[in-house]
Formats: structure tokens, C-alpha cells, sequence
């Protein structure tokens, strides 16, 4: 099926590959069809969800939409703090809510009773440094349990956060202050990773020196007091956390917020560019937030559940904060890296906290599928009932061993396709419902639509990703840049939302995510998704991980570069690389037949783990690379360059 979509068009033929594994039992409790159906009238099904939430007062509307800007639930008041907290006590004071464990192996756990009372005590240490309704507090903290309360009390007291990832530099984190306009900032005098101390109260004072509107930062003292004696305090402007908790004395009661009150500004990776502050409000955020984490990882108050997303992402705002602490469940929060100290950390984790529901993203499985199945296999990880992933597509590959090493062949995957933009899941199988596909998102969840457009907005099979109805938890815009807002997401269509991203879909209405629609390569005049070849390669025993970008070709336009991470114990060489070549052209066709392939010891990623193909395409065509701001090891960008050089010798 041909489409005349201009950056996408038919893509491949679906013989190989996607083929469903033999049919599996789900182990899911929400297995109810009937929600696709009961969704149809979709602002009824949105106020259902709404309505299993606390609310202080009733919304008037479901939905005012005067495209791109859309309201929910206007006129009613809530605080998603409130929603993720009080609303369990007191009978579930007792539960669980974090269990938390640092990368030296330190130890916390929280009852909801115990979080009720952290998230009080931290909400007055903000009023104490001056914090009210509205202003916005920025967050640079690691994965300790303060980083879960410094973003409730905010929620609680009306404050936004802005989260920002602990392993960005000093000028990322000055420009997010900057850009937020934020008077308050929250960090920590350190946090481990792979047995380094973050020096993070050092890189937040370089931040400072460029931030001027910044009056007061809070410093929580890691555990064990990390680096602590290396901290430079900065008289009235910075203030031990520990100390202006000693002076706080009464609780903290939640603020009644409006339905669009801010709850979050959170920059995105920049995977494409300059970051953007996504705006997020807090009624339509915490109903599809809440209806995600019910319905697709189906969490319930008996669960112990982990996500592996650092709260500096949006998986780590919806899916590891808001999401599952609406829904009662334990929380298991890990600092570190899987690697340390050795390969088999996640799955001790695992083990040893019960954990029943698993979410994680592609580019760690295919890095646990490169260490081998020996790690997970030295686990008892039979408490696991599903699987998620999110975050890139996912090589079918990469999936089938999910289910298999980790999920023991019995656990539903959840691939999840959704933005920072979009807050909560968009597209994804329901678990029990949906007979998943191996690489394939599946459907729109209950209450969302989503088509595939061209550029004329005409359906077509393969296509754009559009969002053709407003959600509960979408972006209600790019702070401080209206402008950006319409033209990124609300200029190709007239009142539909442009995700950036192409996708096919098959003929029983299965949706394929093929990546970015700046990565799609047109060879010879052939659309090909950088997914599919990825895919191709990882389907080659010796490959662990593939990125493939267009390189300019006399007689092609575009010819394919490959640049390819090889599996534990596998060497490289030109045989190999020829048995690549070959095996790509096998598996999808002669047009995809990459010119060249490289075999990198590592692949640019984000800081949030996904391939950077744009500084590959840089590499490829001998350009200057452009910003690295966002790199998660820029080393490893030298390497890939050193090696393409010699690759093509010179
Ligand atoms: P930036 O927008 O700054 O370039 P980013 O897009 O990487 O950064 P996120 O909002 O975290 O930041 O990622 C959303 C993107 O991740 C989606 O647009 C899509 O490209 C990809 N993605 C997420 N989940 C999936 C999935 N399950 N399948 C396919 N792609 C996915
Ligand atoms: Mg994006």
C-alpha cells in the first residue's frame, strides 16, 4: 500500500519479523474488552476516571476546546498531592509507599503514614524559604526518596515543580532555572553512581553563578552525607534542608487548586534540539495519569512496582510520583546504575522487594539482552505479573527476549508509545485485553484517537502520528513561547496535534512506531524507517544494539550508515560486516542494504538513554556535531567518530 505521504511512505512489507510468538495467557485482573466500547463516548469515559479521584469541588465542564487549547474539568478544584496521599489514610497509613534503595546498598522504606509526614515537613521548609501558590521551584536531585517529596510538596502547597535530571551540567540546569523563572532551587550535596560521588551541590553552584534571579537553595544531605565536606554553603542564600526542617512545626494541609492550575513545567530531552518547557495542569494530568496507571499496568495497593525512569524524565513524574501513588501501590526507587556493581543489580532488586510489575525502556533491555540471560537467570523473579516498556520503539527482538528472560514467558508486555507532551500513555495494549505483537504499541487506549495523516491531513496506512481529540493530560503549552507551542505541535493540521513521530498501521489496526519523522531515510526514492533496518540488524545474532542514519550517495540520494554495538564475546570485522549488509538486504529488501557498517563500542544516547541519530548523521557526513548539551557521555560520540574515520579510511 502506497501512501503520498511527503516524509513517509509505504514502508516495507509485514512478512517477517512481527510475527505474534505463540499464543500467550495473561496473568492481568483489569481483562475487560468491554472499556473500548464503553470508551466511545470519550469525554463521559474521561469523567468517569475523574471521578474515582479526590476532588474538593466539582468541575462544571468536562471539556472546553478551542483548538490547540483545551480545559477540563473547569471549575473544579484538587491537589494532586492530595490524590496520592491523604487520600489512603488513615486506613493505609500502614502500607507501603516508597522502597527505596541507594546504589551503595542503604536502605529507606516509607509507609503512606511516614510520606505523609515527609511530604508535610518538606512542603513547610519551602514556605519557610519563602515558596507560595504559583511560584515555580526548580529540582536537581538523584534518586533519593527527598526528590518524591520536594515534587509533592510543591503539588501540595501549589508551587510547580521543574524537575531537572541530576546528570545534566551546570549550564543545562542554569538555563532550565533561567527559563522557568524559578527563585528556589532544590538539590543535594551528592548522590552515588557507578561508585562515583555527583558532586551535585558543586554543579548547582555553577548553575547559581548564572542564575540571577535565584534567591534561596535547599540542600538535602544524602544518606550518608556524601561530599558533604566539600560543600561550600553560600551564607543567605543556600540552607541545609535538615537544618530548616528543625524549625518546622506544624503540619501542611493541601492547597485546593483549580482543575488548570499549573502542577509541572518539565523540559524535554532535546532529543530534537532546544529544550522545551512542557506546561502540564493538574486535573486532566492526574485523570489520565491515574486511568493509565490502573488500566494498562493495571496497579493495585497490593503491587510492588518499579519503574526504572529517573524522576528527571516524564516516566518518572507520571509513572514513577503521580501515577502510582494515586493508585496505592509500593514504590520501589533505586539511585543507581544496573551495572553496579555488577550486571545482575535490577533483578537482585527485584527479588528482593517482590516486585510484581516491571517498567522499564528499550535501551536497557537490549543492553540486558547484550549481558546476557545469566543475570536474570540467577533471580527468582516469579512475582512479576507484567512487563512495560517505554521510550523508543522496541525491536521485536529485544521484546520476545523481554517476555522471555524477564517475564518468564507468562508476564503481558505493555509497550507504551507517548510523549512528555502527552503526559500520561496514549498508545498501548491493554494487559488481558489486547493480544499483543512483538514491536508493535498496539492501540489508542480507551478514550484517545489517534490517526495517521499525510501532509494534505488525509488518512493514509503509513503516515504521520496525529492525536486528533484533545486528551485530559495534554500539554497546554511550551512555557513562555506560545509561538513554538502552535508551530511544533499545531501547525501541519488544522486542530490536531502533530506528534513528530511516522507510523504504519496493518490491516487489524495494530500501530507500528517507526521513529522520528526527521530520521526517516528516503533511499532511491524509498521511504524506510531507521526502526525497520534497526530492527533487521538486531535480529542478527551477533548484534546487541543498531542506529542507522542517511548518508548523501551519488546515485541514490541517500544511502544507508549502520553504526552497530556487537554482543558479549563478539569481535568485529569485515565478514561481519558484509554478513550484516547482506542480511539486512535478506530481511527487508536490496534497497536497504546499508553502504557501510560500523561497529561502535557504544551508541550516542541522550541522558535519558535513547540513540542520538542526528549526532550519528552528523558524524556520517564529516559535519561539525552539533548541541551535545544533552549527550549522556560525550566520549562515546569521539569513539564513533574515530572509528567511522578509519572505516572509511582517512
Ligand atoms: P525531544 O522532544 O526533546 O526531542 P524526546 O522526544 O526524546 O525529546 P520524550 O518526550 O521523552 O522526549 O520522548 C517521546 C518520544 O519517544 C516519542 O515521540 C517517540 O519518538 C518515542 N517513544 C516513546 N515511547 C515509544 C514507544 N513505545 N514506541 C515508539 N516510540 C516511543
Ligand atoms: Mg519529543
Amino acid at each position: 500500500m502506497k501512501s503520498e505521504c511527503a516524509a513517509i511512505d509505504a514502508l516495507l512489507d509485514e512478512r517477517r519479523r512481527f510475527a505474534p510468538p505463540p499464543g500467550f495467557v495473561a496473568r492481568a485482573r483489569v481483562a475487560d474488552p468491554a472499556v473500548y466500547a464503553e470508551a466511545e463516548d470519550w469525554e463521559a469515559y474521561w469523567e468517569r476516571w475523574a471521578r474515582r479521584l479526590h476532588w474538593f469541588s466539582p468541575w462544571s465542564t468536562a471539556l472546553e476546546w478551542s483548538p490547540p487549547d483545551a480545559r477540563w474539568f473547569q471549575e473544579g478544584t484538587l491537589n494532586a498531592c492530595y490524590n496520592c496521599i491523604d487520600r489512603h489514610l488513615p486506613e493505609g497509613a500502614g502500607r507501603p509507599a516508597l522502597l527505596w534503595e541507594g546504589e551503595p546498598g542503604d536502605r529507606r522504606r516509607f509507609t503512606y503514614g511516614e510520606l505523609a509526614t515527609e511530604v508535610e515537613r518538606f512542603a513547610g521548609v519551602l514556605k519557610s524559604v519563602g515558596v507560595g501558590r504559583g511560584d515555580r521551584v526548580a529540582i536537581y536531585l538523584p534518586m533519593i526518596p527527598e526528590a518524591v517529596f520536594a515534587m509533592l510538596a510543591c503539588a501540595r502547597i501549589g508551587a510547580p515543580h521543574s524537575v531537572v535530571f541530576a546528570g545534566f551540567s551546570p549550564d543545562s540546569l542554569a538555563d532550565r532555572i533561567n527559563d522557568a523563572g524559578a527563585e528556589v532551587l532544590v538539590t543535594a550535596d551528592g548522590g552515588y553512581r557507578r561508585g562515583k560521588v555527583i558532586a551535585l551541590k558543586r554543579n548547582a553552584d555553577r548553575a547559581a553563578a548564572r542564575c540571577p534571579g535565584l534567591r534561596s537553595v535547599v540542600v538535602v544531605r544524602r544518606g550518608q552525607g556524601v561530599g558533604s565536606d566539600g560543600v561550600e554553603m553560600t551564607v543567605g542564600r543556600d540552607h541545609w534542608y535538615h537544618e530548616l526542617a528543625q524549625s518546622v512545626r506544624d503540619g501542611c494541609s493541601a492547597e485546593p487548586m483549580g482543575a488548570e492550575d499549573l502542577l509541572y513545567i518539565l523540559y524535554t530531552s532535546g532529543t530534537t534540539g532546544k529544550p522545551k518547557g512542557v506546561v502540564h495542569t493538574t486535573g486532566g494530568y492526574m485523570t489520565q495519569v491515574y486511568a493509565t496507571t490502573r488500566t494498562v499496568l493495571d496497579l493495585r495497593q497490593d503491587d510492588v512496582y518499579w519503574c526504572t525512569a529517573d524522576v528527571g524524565w516524564v516516566t518518572g513524574h507520571s509513572y514513577v510520583v503521580y501515577g502510582p501513588l494515586a493508585a496505592g501501590a509500593a514504590v520501589v526507587i533505586y539511585e543507581g546504575a544496573p551495572d553496579w556493581p555488577d550486571r545482575g543489580r535490577f533483578w537482585e532488586i527485584c527479588e528482593r522487594y517482590g516486585v510484581s510489575v516491571f517498567y522499564t525502556a528499550p535501551t536497557a533491555i537490549r543492553a540486558f539482552m547484550q549481558w546476557g540471560d545469566e543475570w536474570p537467570a540467577a533471580r527468582e523473579l516469579g512475582s512479576i505479573r507484567l512487563l512495560g516498556t517505554v521510550g523508543e520503539p522496541i525491536n521485536p527482538e529485544a521484546w520476545i527476549w523481554y517476555r522471555r528472560a524477564i517475564g518468564g514467558d507468562r508476564c503481558p508486555i505493555v509497550d507504551t508509545w507517548w510523549q512528555t507532551e502527552t503526559g500520561a500513555m496514549m498508545i498501548s495494549p491493554l494487559p488481558g485485553v489486547t493480544h499483543a505483537r512483538p514491536g508493535s504499541a498496539c492501540r489508542p487506549l480507551p478514550g484517545i484517537d489517534v490517526d495517521l495523516l499525510n501532509d494534505g491531513g488525509e488518512s493514509v496506512k503509513a503516515g504521520y502520528l496525529a492525536i486528533t481529540r484533545p486528551w485530559p493530560s495534554m500539554l497546554r503549552g511550551i512555557w513562555g513561547d506560545r509561538p513554538r507551542f502552535l508551530e511544533t505541535y499545531w501547525s501541519k493540521w488544522d486542530g490536531i496535534y502533530f506528534a513528530g513521530d511516522g507510523a504504519k498501521v496493518d490491516d487489524d489496526g495494530y500501530l507500528w512506531l517507526l521513529g522520528r519523522v526527521d530520521d526517516v531515510l528516503n533511499v532511491a526514492g524509498h521511504r524506510i524507517g531507521t526502526m525497520e533496518v534497526e530492527s533487521a540488524l538486531v535480529e542478527h545474532e551477533a548484534v546487541a544494539e543498531a542506529a542507522v542514519v542517511g548518508v548523501e550517495h551519488p546515485v541514490k540520494g541517500q544511502g544507508i550508515a549502520a553504526f552497530v554495538t556487537l554482543m558479549g564475546g563478539r569481535e568485529g570485522s569485515d565478514e561481519l560486516a558484509a554478513e550484516l549488509r547482506g542480511h539486512v538486504a535478506d530481511s527487508i529488501g536490496a534497497i536497504a542494504r546499508p553502504e557501510v557498517v560500523l561497529f561502535a563500542a557504544d551508541l550516542p544516547k541522550t541522558r535519558s538513554g535513547k540513540i542520538m541519530r542526528r549526532l550519528l548523521g552528523d558524524i556520517a557526513a564529516g559535519r561539525a556535531i552539533g548541541d551535545t548539551t544533552t549527550l549522556a557521555e560525550p566520549a562515546v560520540v569521539r569513539g564513533v567518530r574515530e572509528r567511522y574515520r578509519e572505516a572509511e579510511g582517512g
